[in-house]
């Protein structure tokens, strides 16, 4: 940043980047510090416009052009097949919740809309009470009985043959559960799965065979909040329900290349920054390797402890969100203040499970995670 205008802004940015802190935020989350150094860089004026992404027409040459290499980067880094279109969307996952079903219930029989859930945590519970207001849903598959402590086997669930779609929530960033894989339950023949994959997208590669929707807020592993992102099998587009608003309509948003209304240009921008910096990690095998590397370092850490514990069963624990508990919880103050001492923030759990949570993403570097291990062995034997 040597802008001779103004020589404090280097030192400013040198200052900020000092502060920065490791941030285990489930999201809105961390960002990798470069792709927010370069959309600082690019504020007020996006390579030689005089203009930030911001204040770009949606339509102009200049944003089609960061919109069109977005598009093609998330393509490559997720393979994914040409039949399949990618919309930038906006109303996070939790609109998706609606327009999912809006979009896609009528498909076997309009006359009788129905879909089946399996019920893995926080998230896919909310789901399946907003496509309740579109038709039937089948609850395939539940583990509210085991505190959503492990996914139920795919052999045991009960899915309907009239159903238009199977959704599953491939991260519950709550919980802390994880698909490892989506099971083959007959898509090959015909059998739609829909993943809300909002919070462990781009972290490791998808099996298109296996799921035909794949949807996610963009504030956890992608980028900034503010942009949805659908990757929906082309087949399935056009069997919206007549009362879908045109501009959650899937085919339309399709047809006009996700310009239907004006998209949420800067997030998009941004997303497309750090699709770049994946790119420049070695992609999503490469991210992969990572995430598996820092999960492993914490689990392993948190299981030969008797001062923590995690609840989840090790087949289905989630590479991105560590939810622990300490065994005294009457600590559980103490650890959130000395840890935000050290520079590691955001990590109490969600209300509803109480305790603790590392959200480790794409961008949470291995750094982090072994300053965060380092942090909780000292609380531990201060605490004793
Ligand atoms: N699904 C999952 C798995 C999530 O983690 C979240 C957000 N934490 C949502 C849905 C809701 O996303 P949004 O707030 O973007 O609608």
């Amino acid at each position: 940043m040597n802008d001779p205008q103004n020589p404090g802004l280097a030192a400013m940015m040198q200052n900020a980047l000092a502060e920065r802190v490791y941030n285990f935020s489930p999201g809105p989350a961390t960002l990798p510090a470069e792709v927010l150094q370069q959309a600082a860089q690019e504020m007020l004026s996006w390579r030689g416009t005089g203009m930030s992404v911001m204040e770009m027409s949606h339509r102009g040459k200049e944003f089609e052009s960061i919109h069109g290499q977005a598009l093609a980067d998330l393509r490559e880094l997720l393979q994914i097949p040409k039949n399949f279109r990618i919309l930038f969307m906006q109303g996070g996952a939790i609109g998706q919740n609606a327009i999912v079903p809006l979009n896609l219930i009528n498909r076997v029989d309009p006359k009788q809309p129905k879909a089946d859930f399996v019920i893995t945590g926080t998230w896919s519970v909310k789901s399946e009470k907003e496509a309740r207001r579109y038709g039937e849903v089948n609850v395939a598959a539940t583990s509210q009985d085991q505190k959503y402590s492990r996914i139920p086997d795919a052999a045991s669930w009960n899915l309907s043959d009239d159903a238009a779609y199977v959704h599953l929530c491939t991260n519950e960033t709550i919980v802390g559960v994880e698909f490892q894989q989506i099971p083959d339950i007959g898509q090959d023949q015909g059998r739609i799965v829909v993943a809300d994959a909002s919070s462990h997208i781009l972290s490791r590669p998808i099996d298109w065979s296996r799921v035909q929707v794949v949807y996610g807020g963009a504030q956890k592993n992608i980028g900034p909040a503010g942009v949805t992102i659908v990757i929906v099998r082309e087949d399935l587009l056009g069997a919206a329900h007549p009362l879908c608003p045109s501009a959650f309509n899937w085919r339309l948003v399709d047809e006009n290349n996700s310009m239907y209304n004006t998209p949420p240009t800067y997030a998009i921008y941004v997303s497309g920054l750090v699709f770049q910096w994946l790119k420049r990690q070695g992609g999503v095998a490469a991210i992969e390797q990572r995430n598996i590397a820092k999960a492993t370092a914490l689990y392993s850490f948190l299981d030969q402890s008797d001062f923590y514990r995690n609840e989840i069963d090790p087949s289905c624990r989630s590479r991105m969100n560590v939810p622990f508990f300490l065994a005294d919880e009457s600590r559980n103050e103490a650890f959130l203040t000395q840890a935000r001492a050290n520079g590691l923030v955001q990590l109490k759990g969600h209300k509803s499970v109480g305790g603790m949570r590392a959200s480790i993403y794409n961008a949470m570097p291995l750094e982090g995670v072994t300053a965060l291990i380092e942090f909780m062995r000292e609380f531990e034997r201060t605490s004793a």
